[in-house]
């Protein structure tokens, strides 16, 4: 200790005052002393002076040694206390140690006195110490982010951290004392409840998953880890909710991945089969020709290798558009279906030769709507094309009618024919990659499979409703990527 020794001595007598110091400075203490003979002005002294030790006779004028420790024990919680004195009985001073005085020391044997002192100061200070450490100790598992409880054998709450007051949404006093049940009438029969309680009989240690469902009905994910305690069992638990959902979301990913690699090898095998269809056709056609003398003949040949060549070239484009779908982020903007529709009717008008087919669109509410503008090409050139395409050449006044409604969230369209219409055994396969109904397809029977692939990207739906001989209606559902207000009060 490099500070001065702060004593305060309770002696009324001025000799044995002196002679106590002398004993201390004998010793090298290095000290300072107060004597006092008073109460009032020793209670002063104990708040003023702070001293680091009390050395106390016994009999004082109108107070004696255990008011002076009493006293102490009230303004100088922790300073140690020796009684010092001339004579003292037996049972007086066990009664002083017992009522929390650190030694007591007879005049006639001052010479132990320095001892007594650097022992009680030390003592002191080690109880400072260890008081300290309890309190960094509590400090450090209150702060944990792992809850921290121990629960007794009467299923009470003994010890909680704040931790714990945390995840369990009420207050470390509302806890204490009280009983698991009474806080949570639901947990007996919960799984916990059966390890807590595995804990409690056979004194096993385990480690689980917890889902911890609130009496509101919320839920938190937990790592428990269950343990004997000398009261009962303590439990030390981690949220893992956040890791749970990365988890979550990762497996979905998982199986996304592995769907699409899946349909990445039926896609790539379909492909190359549909490729290679007309590729040998054209080997075939060009090998005929060389054997062909009439030009007639050839020029035949040469559009018919032509027709080939455009199918490839089309399987080609879908193949395009349904890795585009896959690879390519959605890029919401303003859709225009007045413009989306009247660039695929001039191409299908054109490209298909439709002739005398009527192709209207009808908008209903004037809503700003957003979606992905590319994808939305695609699934109205698919349908209308094959509209067209599949028109039924007999009939008198062939169309096909777009209708499209607009509301704040979505945009629901009904494009509707009355061509041949599909066979009710083929409703379910039209959206199935490469799939053709018909022997008059010359398409890649791609078109409505990437269709649905858009849709299910964009969160939409599809349907088909047909009738031989009447004609068919695709219904569609698209979100609409910012929910709006209308443009006018009026819907149109
Ligand atoms: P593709 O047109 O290349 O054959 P699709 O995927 O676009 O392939 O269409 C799949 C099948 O659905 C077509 O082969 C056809 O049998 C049928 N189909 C699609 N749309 C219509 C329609 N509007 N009317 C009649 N049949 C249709």
């Amino acid at each position: 200790m490099n500070e001065k020794i702060k004593i305060l001595m309770l002696e009324d007598s001025p000799s044995d005052a002196k002679l106590i110091q002398r004993e201390l400075k004998r010793e090298k203490l290095d000290f300072i002393a107060r004597v006092v003979d008073d109460k009032d002005i020793y209670i002063d002294a104990l708040i003023s002076f702070a001293p680091d030790i009390i050395l106390c006779d016994h009999s004082l004028p109108g107070f004696n040694s255990m008011d002076a420790l009493f006293e102490s024990k009230r303004y100088a919680k922790d300073t140690p206390f020796i009684l010092v004195t001339g004579s003292v009985s037996e049972e007086y001073a066990v009664l002083s140690l017992k009522a929390g005085a650190q030694d007591y020391i007879l005049k006639t044997n001052l010479s132990r006195l320095p001892l007594a002192i650097t022992t009680a100061l030390r003592q002191k200070e080690a109880e400072r110490r260890l008081r300290e450490s309890e309190e960094q100790f509590q400090h450090t598992i209150d702060g944990m982010i792992d809850g921290v409880q121990i629960i007794g054998y009467d299923w009470r709450y003994l010890y909680v951290n704040d931790a714990v007051a945390k995840h369990a949404k009420f207050s470390k006093e509302e806890l204490v004392g009280y009983t698991m049940m009474e806080k949570y009438p639901e947990i007996e029969g919960t799984k916990m409840f059966e390890a807590l309680q595995r804990c409690m009989h056979e004194r096993v240690f385990h480690e689980m998953e917890n889902q911890f469902v609130y009496p509101d009905g919320s839920s938190t994910w937990f790592k428990l880890t269950i343990q004997p305690s000398p009261g009962g069992v303590l439990i030390l638990s981690r949220d893992i909710t956040d890791k749970k959902q990365a988890m979550r979301q990762l497996e979905e990913q998982n199986s996304e991945l592995r769907k699409i690699n899946s349909e990445l090898d039926r896609f790539v095998y379909s492909a190359s089969h549909e490729l290679r269809a007309p590729l040998c056709t054209i080997l075939g056609l060009n090998t005929l020709s060389r054997a062909l003398k009439s030009e007639e003949q050839r020029l035949d040949l040469s559009e018919k290798i032509e027709a080939c060549v455009g199918r490839l070239d089309n399987i080609i484009h879908e193949i395009v558009d349904f890795s585009r779908n896959s690879r390519v982020e959605l890029k919401y903007e303003p859709i225009d279906f007045h413009l989306l529709f009247e660039e695929a009717k001039a191409r299908y008008l054109q490209a298909e030769n439709a002739g005398q087919i009527a192709i209207d669109l009808e908008l209903r509410g004037k809503y700003p709507f957003y979606s992905d503008k590319e994808r939305l090409k695609v699934i109205m050139n698919n349908i209308l094309s094959n509209a067209v395409k599949y028109r039924n050449p007999g009939r008198k006044d062939p169309y096909v009618k777009v209708a499209v409604s607009l509301s704040p969230k979505k945009a629901s369209l009904e494009i509707s024919d009355n061509g041949p219409g599909i066979e009710a055994a083929y409703l379910d396969s039209i959206f199935k990659m490469f799939f053709r109904g018909t022997e008059s397809s010359d398409g890649s029977g791609l078109g409505l499979y990437i269709v649905k692939e858009i849709i299910d990207k964009l969160q939409g739906t599809i349907r088909v409703e047909s009738t031989v001989g009447q004609g068919s209606s695709f219904f569609l559902t698209i979100p609409n990527a910012q929910v709006s207000e209308p443009v006018s009060a009026v819907a149109v």
